[in-house]
């Protein structure tokens, strides 16, 4: 872009970084395929973006919360094995079974409307049961309503599953996977950890005794792709690890995981000014310089989704000097105090940058906001235009091996849905 177009604040995400750690989540589980997580707008790195990136370096599977993400990806031509996992009665199942989209299923209604979709469409719906294994989120419940029974499936799971196997017998649904989610698989020693993976086990021995699969078998987030191989099972499930972040800040950093932060974001200095010592900075005047200093304006505020809780405490690098938000952060803007540093408008300041350079990572951003490093990346709004550095393999589609069995696509019948998408040389 010409320096005349540079926008005062800006995202840069590395596609290549992405595709690295891509490769490297998949070579962590070699039996297991991998989806790779792109829901929130790949946590804020750029859906269609990252999509083609992890594609590319292998990812066998993409997933998405929410049914327009999935649709926007179809839009862009985006192909291959894509999951979506977060319905409401309103959903248009018509639209993702037409978009080739296999469905995570939570409850026994989400099963009728799809079945009654598919039905209508002449098609055959894949499906995975969402079963919550004791995270108490999405999902049927599966641990036992019965403290004498403990091993005992819950019963809105087995409802689940016997619904399921009903209606796939009746022709339009054919379920093709299971899954559950862990509560703090960044907390390997958590006894929630195995007790998850038990309950997990527990429910797809149901669901192979109700008489349904192959079943790809998925429950390791980022965390337990990292942590704990046990849990890998047909296909592990990154999101935050795939944009280069640690999942377990407290048990190591990104370069400890071996995976490199794809994002940068950075703004052009909008302004310096000299003012005495005692002068408040910025609504409230919560900051006031002890010296005669400069103050620099940084053209980015929560607006563009910078924390307000990062006032006083957002960290930031100019010329490699490290500096801190000084006052509140505004909507379009914060201060820095640069003291005697060199500096004048136009100058790059970096909010989030490599740290093996010193620069500010999102964990430094979130440890001084209180909250994780997923929420710092993924609320940055759409107002901060993002540019992208290509991969230099973007064009190695469907480069990885695949996890057997783990692609619901190429099971027996399994491709009556019409291949709506699907791009050539992609696996499906
Ligand atoms: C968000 C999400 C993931 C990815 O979680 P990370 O911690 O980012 O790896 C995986 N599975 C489900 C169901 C999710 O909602």
């Amino acid at each position: 872009m010409s320096d005349a177009l540079r926008p005062p604040a800006r995202v840069v995400v590395d596609l290549g970084a992405i595709a690295d750690n891509v490769r490297s989540l998949r070579a962590r589980n070699p039996g297991s395929a991998l989806m790779t997580v792109v829901k929130a707008d790949a946590y804020g790195h750029g859906l269609v973006p990252v999509a083609r990136a992890a594609r590319g370096a292998g990812a066998d599977w993409l997933g998405v919360a929410q049914p327009l993400e999935a649709l926007a990806l179809r839009s862009a031509g985006v192909g291959g094995p894509l999951m979506c996992w977060l319905h409401t009665p309103g959903t248009d199942f018509a639209a993702l079974l037409a978009a080739d989209v296999t469905l995570g299923v939570s409850a026994q209604w989400g099963l009728e409307l799809i079945e009654a979709a598919a039905a209508a469409g002449g098609q055959v719906a894949r499906v995975h049961l969402k079963v919550d294994t004791g995270l108490g989120r999405n999902g049927a419940f599966a641990p036992s309503d019965d403290p004498a029974r403990p091993d005992q499936l819950g019963a809105d799971a087995a409802g689940l599953i016997e619904a399921a196997a009903r209606a796939q017998d009746r022709g339009h649904v054919r379920v093709t996977g299971l899954f559950s989610h862990f509560a703090e698989a960044d907390e390997p020693s958590s006894p929630s950890v195995a007790a998850q993976q038990e309950v997990f086990e527990r429910a797809t021995s149901a669901a192979t005794r109700a008489g349904l699969g192959p079943l790809v078998r998925h429950l390791a987030n980022s965390a337990a792709t990292l942590l704990d191989p046990s849990a890998a099972y047909d296909l592990v499930r990154p999101g935050l690890a795939t944009y280069g972040l640690s999942p377990a800040p407290q048990l190591g950093t990104s370069a400890d995981f071996g995976l490199r932060p794809a994002m940068q974001v950075a703004a052009d200095l909008a302004g310096i000014k000299a003012v005495p010592a005692g002068q408040g900075v910025s609504y409230g005047l919560t900051y006031l310089t002890t010296v005669a200093t400069r103050l620099g304006v940084v053209p980015m505020g929560y607006g563009d989704g910078v924390p307000r809780h990062a006032s006083g405490a957002g960290p930031v690098t100019l010329g490699g000097r490290r500096f801190t938000v000084a006052g509140r952060v505004c909507m379009d803007q914060f201060v820095v105090d640069l003291g005697d540093a060199a500096a004048q408008a136009g100058d790059e300041v970096v909010l989030l940058g490599d740290p093996a350079r010193g620069e500010p990572s999102a964990q430094d951003w979130a440890d001084a906001c209180g909250t994780i490093s997923y929420e710092i990346v993924t609320r940055l709004s759409g107002r901060l235009p993002r540019t992208y550095i290509e991969a230099s393999d973007g064009s190695a589609l469907g480069s990885g091996a695949l996890g057997g069995g783990a692609l619901d696509g190429a099971a027996p019948d399994g491709g009556a849905q019409r291949p709506g998408g699907g791009e050539a040389g992609e696996p499906r």
